[in-house]
């Protein structure tokens, strides 16, 4: 394949605006330009007479001009008279300039191209496209392509770059004969054919992407993805982790006699997948997904128990200080009393005290280390680092989670990976992307919850809310109001919470009303919810930041403002933080309107289901699988023409060929995968 940049690009020294515009697109080799496809096509390979153009058909029609005046009534709108054979029909240009007047003079000949409207003096075209043309001049010989551009990317200069891409990137058949799925073209054909449809091609096909030529596309595609995961499942299997296992009657055994509670089914059920993983010598790279509530810490505490009790160390990572926090907390409470040692870090933690605790992870006198992003800093050294779990993963980069399997590196060694996650991942996303994911699900919540019911209300309702949380707290609840996110201003964020927070300490008098959000210190931060997980609090005014892993069972009452601002997956995690104890829980979703098609899906969808996984289905659904995927994926390239409810048998047809492809072709396997993902194939793999 050649990695040359396409013409266009590599001659001029300097990025025009246009080049500068192609790179945004992602377009770099030849066969980015070759893989652009047409959004759309226009039919200039026949001329209408214009006799038979018909109200509101975009057509094609050649003429001479026998009129052409600025009329300066009102507004100056040039109009030119344009006659073939069979009829005239009247061009109106609003915008104009000197040279469409002289294009456009009595007596030339020009091609227009538009849509035919009747208007008050016969057939007229608005603002049409035009061109000289001789007699002679030949018509197109096929469709011409319309590609996905931008403002500063014309359309002309576009066709050309992808034309000239198209004709230098290498196409050759990289797969065996037989394997493609029956009927399909090649991959040079059906690239030259979606670029350039002869005239007769079927658009309705092109459009709908079920062409033969698109199938193959799709197909290509969807194999490349298979084969990458592939290739990383294969990778991991040849790395070298230590085989953790926990001891008779050690740590493991006496973490579970010492807990409050006995596991659920679903939670012996994931422990003792990892603890199978933990035992063999390849690192695990296990997803644990279980809606909001449903006691993954536990989970994690009990897969860091085996780590440790076979001598190594465990680090816990999350997304947030207040996350981190609370799995600090409940960990030291659980593990501490075994006679284990938990260091603290994270970005607030400085001077000497983080120093201690840095010492502690590289001399390995701590067993576990709980912390933010601040964990996989550089300085951060552990004597042997067995197994690190990362909680809400999808709150991570790739990088990330590449520095954190590097923190072994000095014995030809990678840590266990246990990512933790209450945002499912799809059944159908699980197969085409994260074929490299071992998976472990809980579907059983811990006895004792009561659904939260949700109701959604218009903002005019606002004050019968606040009612209702008067009567509730009175009673002795315990209720939060989550504030708007306003995505272009932090402090606009901040004052509205600050605003709501006055008024609702008026409305609740004599009670205690707290405020919690991003900008404050980590120790108020603290401070506050100590107070409200203490019951002394009872309404925590908060931004986002109590999203994820707050966790105060006496709280059952949520009004979420401006629900329509937050994603589908927030406003579960969001809801999750109420119906913990057994108290009937309400949530609250109050909106402001006009809400969007999507806005009003994803309210409906709270107000349906309390179900995690339904929650993911109906958000990919909404989403789509980019958008889903967010962050996850970051850098990564998501399938772009591929439809994985649409395409599901190419999907199969795919699934099934990559191994073989891979065992009985390597190379070409390898050159499948480089066409289509290029340097991304390796960022797949983390
Ligand atoms: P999440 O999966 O959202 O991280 P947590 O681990 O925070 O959930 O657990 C939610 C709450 O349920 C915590 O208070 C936890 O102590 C409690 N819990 C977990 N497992 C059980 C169980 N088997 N029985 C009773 N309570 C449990
Ligand atoms: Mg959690």
């Amino acid at each position: 394949m050649s990695d040359a940049p396409a013409s266009a690009a590599a001659k001029a020294p300097a990025k025009s605006l246009p080049q500068k515009a192609m790179e945004k697109l992602g377009l770099l080799r030849d066969i980015d330009f070759a893989l652009h496809l047409p959004l759309r096509y226009e039919d200039e390979t026949r001329v209408t007479p214009i006799a038979d153009a018909h109200e509101g058909e975009h057509v094609q029609c050649e003429g001479e001009v026998t009129e052409c005046r600025v009329d300066q009534r009102g507004r100056r709108v040039l109009i030119v008279r344009l006659q073939d054979d069979s009829d005239e029909v009247l061009l109106r240009f609003i915008h104009f300039y000197p040279s469409h007047q002289k294009t456009l003079a009595v007596g030339k000949r020009v091609r227009v191209r538009g849509e035919i409207r009747h208007g008050f003096f016969g057939r007229e075209m608005v603002h049409p496209q035009f061109k000289a043309v001789q007699e002679d001049t030949p018509l197109a010989a096929s469709l011409t392509p319309v590609y996905p551009a931008s403002a500063s990317l014309p359309q002309a200069y576009l066709r050309k770059a992808v034309a000239a891409g198209l004709k230098r990137a290498d196409l050759r058949e990289l797969l065996p004969p037989g394997v493609v799925p029956a009927k399909l073209p090649s991959l040079r054909d059906a690239l030259n054919y979606l670029h350039h449809p002869p005239p007769q091609a079927q658009l309705s096909t092109l459009e709908d992407h079920s062409h033969p030529a698109w199938q193959r596309l799709k197909f290509e595609e969807l194999l490349a993805q298979q084969l990458s995961q592939i290739q990383a499942q294969r990778e991991r299997a040849l790395l070298h982790a230590p085989a953790l296992r926990a001891k008779a009657g050690g740590l493991v055994e006496r973490l579970l006699a010492a807990l409050p509670f006995a596991l659920t089914e679903a939670q012996q059920r994931v422990s003792e997948e990892i603890a199978q993983d933990l035992a063999h010598g390849q690192p695990m790279h296990r997803l644990l997904q279980g809606d909001v509530g449903s006691g993954k810490t536990v989970v994690a505490a009990l897969a860091a128990a085996v780590a440790i009790d076979a001598g190594w160390q465990c680090a816990l990572m999350a997304p947030t200080e207040i996350l981190a926090e609370q799995h600090f907390k409940k960990l030291v409470g659980w593990l501490e009393p075994l006679g284990l040692k938990i260091a603290w870090l994270t970005g607030s933690v400085k001077g000497k005290a983080r120093q201690k605790m840095l010492d502690a992870a590289a001399d390995g006198s701590a067993q576990l280390v709980i912390g933010t992003h601040a964990v996989i800093e550089d300085k951060v050294k552990f004597a042997q680092l067995g197994l690190a779990i990362i909680d809400e993963q999808h709150r991570f980069g790739v990088a990330q989670r590449l520095a954190l399997r590097k923190k072994l590196a000095s014995q030809k060694l990678e840590p266990h990976l246990l990512m933790m996650s209450a945002t499912p991942i799809p059944r159908t996303l699980a197969m085409t992307y994260f074929a490299d994911l071992a998976v472990s699900t809980i579907d059983e919540l811990p006895p004792g919850r009561s659904p939260v019911s949700t109701r959604v209300f218009a903002d005019a309702k606002r004050w019968n809310v606040i009612e209702k949380i008067q009567e509730e707290v009175a009673r002795g609840a315990q209720v939060y109001w989550v504030c708007p996110l306003i995505e272009e201003s932090e402090a606009m964020d901040l004052s509205n919470a600050t605003e709501t927070h006055a008024e609702l300490s008026a409305a609740l008098a004599g009670f205690s009303v707290g405020l919690l959000h991003g900008r404050m210190a980590p120790a108020e931060k603290a401070a506050v919810m100590a107070q409200f997980s203490g019951g002394e609090m009872k309404l925590l005014v908060a931004t986002t930041v109590i999203e994820v892993g707050v966790d105060v069972p006496n709280a059952s009452l949520m009004v979420i403002e401006h629900a329509e601002r937050f994603g589908l997956s927030q406003l579960h995690q969001l809801r999750g933080r109420v119906g913990r104890g057994a108290k009937a829980s309400v949530c609250v979703l109050l909106y402001t309107g006009p809400l969007s098609q999507t806005g009003k899906d994803r309210l409906r969808a709270m107000a349906e289901t309390n179900d995690g996984f339904e929650i993911a289905r109906r958000d990919l659904d909404i989403r789509g699988p980019g958008e889903f995927m967010g962050s996850r994926q970051s850098g990564a390239e998501l399938l772009r023409f591929a439809d994985l409810q649409e395409d599901s048998a190419l999907l199969q047809a795919a699934r099934h060929l990559a191994p073989l492809l891979l065992d009985q072709h390597p190379e070409a396997a390898h050159r499948q995968v480089a066409r289509w993902l290029g340097a991304k194939a390796e960022f797949l793999k983390a």
